[in-house]
Order: C-alpha cells, then structure tokens, then sequence
C-alpha cells in the first residue's frame, strides 16, 4: 500500500495560482486544530451571480457543469466558505440553501457573508449538513442552526454522537438523499465521516475523505484519520462516482476532471 500518495496537476496552479495561499496553510494546521481564521474570500462556480474577491472563478467558469445550464438563480450552484485552513460550502437550488460543514467555532459570520452572496438569509438555511465530527468542520454548527432556526442537522450515524448540535441531527447512511444530494458513506477518516453527491452537475464534496493541500490531490490525512486503510477503501468507492468538480475540506475546490484524478489515486491505494 503507498500511503499518502500524490498526484500532480499541472493545470491546478494555473486555474487556482491566488489560492496558494490559502493551500500552504493547511501544511501548518491540523485538520481538528481548534484555531480559527477570520479569512473569508469566497469562490465562484458556473454563472452564480456572487463577486469574487479574487477572481479566482473567472477562468474555471468555462470548465464547470454545475449552472451552466441554468438561468441565474435556479438550479445547482454551490460556493466556498473560506475558512483559511478549512472550508465550509453552501448549496443552493433556486431560493432553497443547504451548507456543508461549519468550520471551526466563530465561523458563522463567514458562513453568513456567503449565504447572503448567494441571495439568502439564514432564514433560507433548510439543511446543515456535517461530512464528519471534526472540530473544525462542526465548530460552528451550534451557532448556525441557531441562526437557522428552521434547519433539519445532520450526519453519518456513527459521528452524531460527537456533535454538539442544539437540536437532534437526522442520522445519514449510505444510499440516503438529502436536498437532492446522494449521500455516501465514507468512513476512515472518522467512523462517521460520509460525503455527498449531485449526480446532475457532477459535484462531489468529500469533507476530508480527499485533500488538495499544495494543489495536489491526496487521499485522507493518515494524521488524523481513525482507520487509514478504511479510509482508502472510501476513496476507492468516491472513484466509482461519476463527477468533475470535487470540493474538500483542505485545500482548493477541483472544478474539472476531479474524477479522472480520483481514480488515478485510488489505485495508488
Ligand atoms: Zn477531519
């Protein structure tokens, strides 16, 4: 077995040159590290009407599936939550908002900033989904599903209990489908830890069962995660999934041909 093995993309740094940055930090952090940043540039797919602040979507924008085919304002998009080291994500169909972990505590105003850029209010924060129990991936998730006050939490059976959440999270398993995303069971890193899917526009986010430190893609941190081989063994299952865009918790989004690299690494594994 290699273990964290990685593999280069030439066009990475080229497409996401003004996010190096924001990558080499996540060399110095650790994925549960209780520190938090107040960074909060967000990132642009497809024809969401949201400015960047770096400019960073302009080029991917091409290359991206996910809205493309839809007027502004309906269908999938998704953006970045910025959180220096980590990153949250919110989900939009049409009006509807879902977010993708938390970050780590003091992370709702970021997570806000975006949601507002998408056109929404907390108000319109149906779902919190958590990939896993990391702190600096539920941090948050107190203050915002307080915030949402009408948001369904949830997450992979085996993490719940390790949640600290003000309501009671909905149980996920493998198969379940929440807000449109499938959801997949990807345990290793956490025995909890599961990623979700939108088969239509081919997104995957894989909370920390893939990295992209330093604009490669890598499998789980084999630092912080539980059981390492079953860790893997989910990145072989991810490569099964037909996508081109893959969001993570460490390190910049892949917003093309994501999939093509995932199965070229779970054969490293
Ligand atoms: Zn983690």
């Amino acid at each position: 077995m290699t273990r964290n093995h990685r593999l280069s993309r030439r066009s990475f740094l080229t497409e996401f040159g003004g996010g190096v940055t924001a990558v080499a930090i996540f060399g110095l952090a650790a994925c549960s590290s209780s520190e938090t940043s107040s960074s909060a540039t967000t990132v642009e797919q497809g024809d969401a009407p949201v400015p960047t602040t770096t400019g960073e979507g302009a080029e991917s924008a091409e290359t991206t599936s996910a809205g493309d085919a839809s007027p502004v304002g309906d269908g999938f998009r998704w953006e970045r939550v910025d959180l220096g080291f980590v990153s949250a994500y919110v989900i939009a169909r049409g009006s509807e908002l879902a977010i993708v972990d938390t970050g780590n505590q003091g992370s709702e105003g970021e997570i806000l900033t975006v949601v507002e850029a998408l056109g929404g209010t907390w108000e319109d924060v149906n779902h919190v989904i958590a990939t896993h129990a990391h702190g600096d991936h539920v941090g948050s998730i107190r203050k915002v599903m307080e915030a949402a006050a009408g948001a369904s939490g949830y997450a992979g059976a085996d993490d719940i209990s390790n949640i600290n959440a003000p309501r009671d999270l909905v149980s996920l398993s493998d198969g379940d489908e929440v807000f449109g995303l499938q959801v997949i069971a990807t345990p290793g890193h956490t025995p909890g830890s599961i990623s979700v899917f939108d088969s239509d526009s081919g997104v995957l986010i894989a909370g920390d069962a893939l990295n992209t430190p330093d604009g490669v893609l890598e499998g789980p941190n084999p630092s912080f995660s539980s059981d390492l081989d079953l860790a893997n063994t989910s990145v072989q299952r991810l490569a099964e999934l037909n996508f081109e865009t893959l969001l993570v918790g460490h390190g910049l989004p892949i917003e093309s041909g994501a999939g093509a690299l995932v199965s070229s690494l779970a054969e490293t594994l």
